[in-house]
């Protein structure tokens, strides 16, 4: 904790982050949480930074990049098979942070915390000459000894994904004023898919004890993929036209504004790729609240490779891209 607390610094934890704050956090009056885990489980723990003109723009609206940076790490929970408990937040506001860029910051924690059950523990604020920068730590639990790895894949194991893919870089492209040749409907959306993503936290408890090797897209499905496939010690193909694309993607597909190695490039859907023994069925739409397409295959050997019709290879993009 910051020997330096202003008053002013109190007064905006008392007001907008205490009504955020779980039964572990005491009130925010302790130096920290306290908290038990359930029988049975282990805690899993992570976390990610976001910074102003970094990962998001500086204009963006607060409450959705709250809301984003609680939800990538619920992401990554979501990738272990864990179930969130809470979070710990640590903000760096620029001296010129007022007090209703806060607010609006605390009312999308909020909205998200109560969406997905991930209640305030604590935390820690500071003044910065900037830019914003904003950390969450996320804490779940999953079944001792059964959290979903990158480094259990299986030569002939089958590669799936949930939901669609390449929205979220075509949305920044959206964000950054390009046209992608299709309705205003369709861009709205990608954009959304760009600034709140969805956790698969019921499809990543779903896969516990059925998934071999599980992981969140944040870098892209071929860079995140490559992932599994370096812990693993195998290789992958992925099917080009098995890529689950939304309307809107293949909308821009068709208008010749982007192409299938772009989509699984780009960074940020957030969707869980895992592999399942042959034959193994996903769980089903209702049970993981998304659908998971089957796209490839996991082999010998090292790397990912994107295959097109014939089993033509098609050159994968510099992956990993992940800022602005
Ligand atoms: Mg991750």
């Amino acid at each position: 904790v910051s020997e330096t607390k202003s008053l002013g610094e109190f007064e905006r934890i008392a007001t907008f982050f205490a009504p955020l704050a779980a039964p572990e956090a005491l009130g925010l009056t302790d130096d920290a949480a306290v908290m038990a885990p359930t029988p049975g489980f282990e805690i899993v723990l992570t976390t990610d930074t976001m910074i102003g003109g970094v990962h998001f723009f500086p204009d963006d609206p607060p409450d959705l990049i709250a809301r984003k940076l609680l939800r990538v790490n619920l992401s990554d929970l979501a990738a272990m098979g864990a179930r969130p408990r809470g979070y710990l937040l640590a903000s760096a506001w620029t001296r010129d942070t007022g007090d209703a860029w806060i607010a609006r910051f605390a009312e999308g924690l909020a909205a998200d915390q109560k969406l997905f059950g991930a209640p305030l523990f604590g935390g820690d604020t500071a003044a910065t000459d900037g830019p914003i920068a904003l950390t969450i730590t996320a804490i779940g639990e999953v079944e001792a000894g059964k959290a979903l790895r990158r480094s259990a894949a299986q030569v002939g194991d089958e590669v799936w994904v949930s939901g669609t893919i390449g929205d979220a870089v075509l949305g920044l492209r959206v964000r950054k004023g390009e046209a992608l040749g299709i309705v205003d409907a369709s861009a709205t959306g990608l954009l959304a898919r760009h600034q709140l993503p969805t956790p698969r936290l019921a499809l990543g408890r779903a896969l516990v004890g059925r998934a071999r090797a599980a992981i969140d897209v944040s870098d892209g499905l071929a860079a995140d993929l490559g992932h599994i496939c370096e812990a693993s010690g195998v290789g992958a193909e992925i099917m080009a036209d098995r890529v689950p694309l939304s309307p809107a993607a293949r909308a821009a597909l068709g208008a010749g504004k982007t192409d299938v190695a772009e989509l699984v490039a780009g960074g940020d859907d957030y969707e869980l790729c895992f592999t399942l023994p042959a034959g193994a069925t996903p769980p089903d739409t209702a049970a993981a609240g998304i659908a998971c397409t089957k796209i490839g295959r996991i082999v010998a050997g090292a790397g990912v490779r994107l295959l097109g019709t014939g089993g033509r290879e098609i050159a994968l993009r510099r992956t990993g891209f992940r800022h602005f």
